[in-house]
């Protein structure tokens, strides 16, 4: 599943990501690498336009965080223009309540897969506790009666055909009286298709929407006839006004292209993705899932998240004024401590510290002892964590029995920390320090 893209894109981010300064050049190339990558996925030209234009326009206008690098940042708008493209958030089918029949028209190019999609659909919405009937209104390819029947004997769904019928309205007319009289509240019908689009094709679905007043007009399009498919449903969203596209074949589309154009070509959203052959082959479309599988950096991109939500520029700022006039306090290191819980690693805290990058071992600090030493903080009064110097044997004895610790462990947090605090001092007066702490801010 779009294993080329996925591979080519993937090489061009890991390149970047481990890039601690990032110039325009680096972002120039980079893009020109992601450019010839979607061309090769058959992306629609006006969309590998949009999104290089974008990408570029981002990535130079983001605000540098200090507690990633800007090349962890540079695959994080990456990622966000690919959800862009792929539709943004998930579509889902807009269906009535039990009580009013919905009605959902498939339509689509014989072989595209509409047939066994409107099988899958009946499965998963019988399965959500709806209860469905497929019409069987494909009177063009010779054996697409035949085959729903079959399809809705094996998933146990009843439905609608009329033997040797020319007459597509009429099976429309008579499914939706069943559905009434046998109280089934999903009618989905099956339309004709054609080898191309044509007029005749897109004059019955438009005569047999209009009779059956669908609250969903779906269209099946198959995902690897790449740019094809998005040019077929450019076209069915002109003529029938679609509501969204099912992509069949996903499983078989190494290339990503249709799933990458689509909403913006076409104008209307995937709804669905076809996996496989089977009936149970049917997943919903999310642009966020599909964007991690093919950039596959998932960590890097939740990273930059958090760091995203977690510190600001401003909070870095502070943080450095503290540490170089000397008045950083417990409290602050409490503050650490939540942020990074936040964050999920040792790691991340350590490399938003200023100057910390590369002067303390990862493994020195684990989560355990901040969680001893957080409960010990929080028993301290206000002034206290900001005078810790205060703290005698006395205060120690209250703040001990207050954590469930031992004196002699509160005695030892206040000696790592001044040992900390003093060594930040002298990190902070440090040419090569400035240097570095220049090149983290983007000077
Ligand atoms: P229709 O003419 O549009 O009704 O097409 P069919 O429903 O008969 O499907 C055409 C072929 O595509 C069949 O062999 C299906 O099994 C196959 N097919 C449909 N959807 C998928 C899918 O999501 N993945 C794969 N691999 N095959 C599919």
């Amino acid at each position: 599943m779009l294993d080329r893209l996925s591979d080519r894109l993937n090489n061009v981010v890991r390149s970047v990501s481990g890039k601690s300064r990032i110039t325009e050049q680096n972002i120039a190339d980079a893009v020109e690498e992601i450019k010839v990558a979607l061309l090769e996925a058959d992306v629609n030209l006006k969309v590998v336009r949009r999104f290089v234009s974008r990408t570029v326009r981002e990535a130079s206008g983001e605000s540098v965080l200090r507690s990633v690098s800007p090349g962890q940042q540079f695959v994080k708008v990456v990622y966000d223009k690919l959800v862009e493209f792929l539709g943004d958030e998930r579509q889902d089918l807009a269906l009535r309540g039990p009580d009013v029949p919905s009605v959902i028209l498939f339509a689509g190019l014989q072989g595209s897969g509409k047939t066994t999609s409107a099988a899958k659909l009946a499965l998963r919405l019988k399965k959500e506790g709806r209860r469905p009937l497929l019409v069987a209104a494909d009177l063009v390819r010779p054996a697409a009666v035949d085959q729903l029947q079959q399809l809705g004997e094996r998933i146990g769904i009843p439905v609608e055909a009329i033997p040797g019928s020319k007459d597509p309205k009429a099976v429309v007319k008579a499914g939706l009286a069943r559905a009434k009289k046998e109280q089934l509240n999903v009618v989905i019908i099956d339309t004709a298709g054609r080898m191309q689009v044509d007029e005749a094709l897109m004059e019955e679905i438009r005569q047999v929407s209009a009779l059956a007043k669908p609250d969903e007009r779906i269209l099946v399009a198959d995902a690897m006839t790449g740019q094809n498919a998005v040019e077929v449903a450019r076209a069915f969203h002109e003529s029938v006004d679609l509501t969204g596209v099912i992509l069949s074949k996903f499983d078989s589309d190494t290339r990503g292209g249709a799933a990458l154009s689509i909403k913006t070509i076409a104008g209307t959203p995937i709804k669905f993705i076809g996996t496989g052959e089977g009936v149970e082959d049917l997943e919903p479309f999310y642009p966020e899932r599909i964007a991690s599988r093919i950039l596959g950096m998932g960590d890097v991109v939740s990273l930059v998240e958090k760091a995203q939500e977690t510190i600001g520029a401003d909070d870095a700022e502070r943080l450095q004024k503290k540490i170089r006039s000397a008045t950083f306090t417990l409290e602050d290191y409490l503050e650490q401590f939540q942020r990074v819980r936040k964050m999920g690693s040792v790691q991340s805290l350590l490399e938003m510290i200023p100057g910390m990058k590369g002067n303390i071992d990862p493994d020195q600090l684990d989560m355990d002892q901040m969680k001893r030493e957080e409960a010990i903080i929080l028993s301290m009064t206000r002034e206290e964590r900001h005078n810790h110097r205060i703290i005698g044997m006395s205060r120690r004895k209250r703040i001990a029995a207050g954590s469930g610790s031992s004196v002699f462990e509160v005695g030892q947090l206040i000696k790592r920390f001044d040992k900390m605090r003093a060594m930040m001092k002298k990190v902070s007066k440090n040419k090569k320090y400035q240097s570095q702490l220049m090149a983290q801010m983007g000077h």
